[in-house]
């Protein structure tokens, strides 16, 4: 089957009590046992959900994986797999990282006794420099948020698998549509299914998807002990949304091409992030590693002044400020003080995101609005 076909149809059936086309919302915490022990596969909602199982099965398909979890978050999948490991345990992460992710690894786990080393990992050999006998995983992300840097999934699969250790890969910037990292060789793949995925701007989610048995059921196990799972209401929209991710995901796609190549023709701008760009550095490992380029753009005006960058945010009128991506509306982000404050400022400039920075989600309005919100904010 192929992609649309898998978004629409893949683990989905008609519900068998009454033929409804639409995965019902089982809006319920428990379930009647005919017996002590004796029940029809369900318990208690916390362990397992009908309208839940048919999207983890849905999402698993589109990922090419077995095992599909989703969680009450990104960040609640994120906390499931940092659970996977023990005090003493390593943990690369690539430097260019979600400022969450950051913050759960080094504000939370660090304080367990798991150790994170952060490395720029769009070189693999800084990876296979940073390798000690304490390195359990690896965590990446590509296209990075939010320089768009792109990470070679396949060469780092290729150094994490002779090591006999896991590779994490967030896939929430590219979505299933544009990239499917387990078939490059990572170990697990990891969204928050709150941006593309849903799509809507009307959920938060996390979702894991893996082949490796004992993983998916060491994670199951920590999502029923632990409790971060996504009730049934929001797992009936996620499912709606990705009926169209194929869809919308064309159109961000589109869009962002000709968002970037009006933004590098434009004279006040300084630098424009989109590996779409023929002059971005990652611009031919993304052509091979991905099927588009993505609805992400980021850019700089010429001066770096910051009343002029926040200037910019304020002037617009069909963009709308604020945090998150992936919905069907354009959003612009500031990352130094929203997605990424929680990074320290030295840490963050250390990495090239400099505090001018603007982050577009190019949504999926007519192009020509979007570029005319943009003509009259920059000015
Ligand atoms: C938003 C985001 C997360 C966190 O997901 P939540 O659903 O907000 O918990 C993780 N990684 C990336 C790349 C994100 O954009």
């Amino acid at each position: 089957m192929k992609f649309g076909t898998k978004a629409i149809h893949a683990g989905i059936e008609p519900d068998p009590t009454t033929g409804a086309i639409m995965t019902p919302i089982y809006q319920t915490s428990t379930y009647v046992q005919e017996s002590p022990g004796k029940h029809k596969g369900y318990e208690y909602a916390r362990t397992q959900n009908p309208t839940r199982d048919v999207l983890q099965n849905n999402l698993a398909a589109l990922e090419n994986g077995q095992y599909g979890i989703c969680f009450a978050s990104g960040l609640g999948a994120t906390d499931a797999i940092l659970k996977l490991f023990k005090p003493g345990d390593e943990i690369i992460a690539s430097s260019d990282l979600y400022g969450g992710t950051y913050r759960i690894m080094v504000r939370v786990f660090q304080e367990f006794g798991l150790t994170f080393k952060f490395v720029s990992l769009d070189n693999p050999d800084n990876l296979k420099a940073a390798l000690t006998d304490a390195t359990k995983m690896v965590w990446i992300e590509t296209p990075t948020n939010p320089l768009l840097r792109i990470v070679d999934i396949r060469a780092i699969a290729a150094i994490t698998q002779e090591k006999g250790i896991q590779l994490v890969v967030d896939n929430t910037f590219a979505s299933p549509y544009l990239q499917n990292p387990l078939d490059l060789g990572a170990t697990i793949v990891m969204h928050s299914v709150t941006k593309y995925l849903g799509g809507h701007s009307d959920t938060v989610m996390g979702a894991i998807v893996t082949n490796d048995e004992a993983i998916a059921q060491r994670l199951k196990f920590i999502q029923n002990a632990c409790g971060a799972v996504p009730g049934p209401q929001d797992c009936f929209l996620v499912l709606r949304g990705i009926k169209t991710l194929h869809v919308r995901m064309q159109r961000h796609c589109e869009n962002a091409m000709q968002v970037a190549r009006f933004l590098q023709s434009h004279p006040k701008v300084s630098q424009v992030y989109y590996p779409g760009l023929e002059n971005h550095p990652g611009h031919a490992l993304a052509k091979e590693q991905m099927r588009g380029f993505g609805g992400m753009v980021s850019f700089t005006l010429h001066g770096d002044s910051l009343p002029e960058a926040v200037k910019v945010m304020e002037s617009f009128t069909v963009f709308s400020l604020g945090e998150s991506l992936g919905g069907v509306e354009s959003l612009c982000t500031h990352p130094a003080s929203m997605t990424h404050a929680s990074i320290p400022k030295e840490e963050r400039e250390k990495n090239g995101l400099k505090d001018t920075l603007i982050r577009l989600s190019v949504g999926i309005e007519d192009v020509e609005d979007l570029i005319q919100d943009l003509k009259q904010a920059i000015g």
